[in-house]
């Protein structure tokens, strides 16, 4: 039988496992699964938590994750790679080196990098070390960097934004730090004007201008995993042929379904994990 489609875009999720399911790789799986695209996995670390706690992390070897990205990249043809938790610096070096010559080959790979600094739960995913070799190594390769409130001020060494010229100015700053696109995510950023309460406004810095995508704010205990979520969302759409614009807001419009859904999955009281498959059951 004749192929007339063309084959599947396969995403490569650069991430750690959550054992709980609802973030890192498994979010990544899912998520990438939800938008028809195909993930492929190198884990760098694994961690042991629930929706209450972390209790434990063990990043791999270097090598290990070397050999899982090659062995990949040997089988399969990546369209676009998410990144998230890294682990260590070994590691981190390890996927530049990577990504630097895949790019190399493919000099548009999109590559959305989502810097992970804490679960959901609150116990820390990345070290100070690792911080600065973000900024250094991986932001000039980010095509999209998709940092939270949190590690916006973190990046930049700033008491978090309060104010939404104080919000706008963080993402502005990171772009100068050479970034081609920053996506600064405002689900922690809580207003004082009581309308602005009311939504929750992510903003885009990239070359063709500033660009808000703003959705009314859902009062869920379920978030646990959103970070990932839309990362992935979004490289599953840049995968597919799509606008950074467009992937972003086609990944938006996925993350608010699957946030308003979680209470679906009645799974953890509060910090629960969101529905990925809402448009199925
Ligand atoms: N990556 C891993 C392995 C995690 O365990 C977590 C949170 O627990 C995250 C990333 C970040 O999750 P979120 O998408 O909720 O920001």
């Amino acid at each position: 039988m004749a192929l007339t489609s063309p084959p599947t875009a396969v995403v490569l999720s650069i991430a750690g496992s959550d054992c709980s399911g609802g973030a890192g790789i498994q979010a990544d799986i899912k998520t990438a699964a939800a938008f028809g695209a195909f993930a492929a996995t190198a884990i760098t670390a694994i961690t042991a938590q629930n929706a209450r706690q972390l209790q434990a992390v063990y990043a791999l070897p270097a090598e290990q994750v070397d050999a899982q990205i090659t062995a990949i990249c040997q089988g399969l043809p990546i369209k676009a790679v998410k990144l998230g938790m890294l682990g260590s610096v070994a590691i981190a070096e390890c996927v530049v080196a990577h990504l630097k010559r895949l790019r190399k080959v493919q000099p548009q790979l999109p590559i959305v990098i989502d810097p992970v600094m804490k679960a959901s739960s609150g116990g820390v995913l990345s070290h100070q070390g690792l911080w600065d070799y973000y900024r250094q190594a991986l932001f000039p390769l980010a095509s999209l960097l998709t940092p939270n409130l949190l590690e916006a001020a973190e990046f930049l060494q700033q008491p978090p934004a309060t104010t939404f010229e104080a919000f706008t100015a963080q993402a502005l700053a990171l772009k100068s730090q050479n970034v081609s696109a920053v996506l600064l995510k405002g689900g922690h950023f809580v207003s004082q004007n009581p309308h602005e309460q009311q939504f929750a406004c992510d903003l885009l810095v990239c070359p063709q201008g500033p660009y808000t995508f703003s959705n009314t704010r859902l009062q869920v205990s379920a978030s646990h995993g959103s970070g990932c979520t839309l990362a992935t969302g979004i490289a599953a759409g840049l995968a597919q042929g799509l606008s950074l614009r467009q992937a972003i807001a086609a990944a938006k419009s996925y993350i608010q379904g699957a946030l308003a859904h979680s209470d679906r999955l009645q799974l953890a009281p509060s910090n629960g994990p969101i529905h990925h498959f809402y448009n199925l059951w």
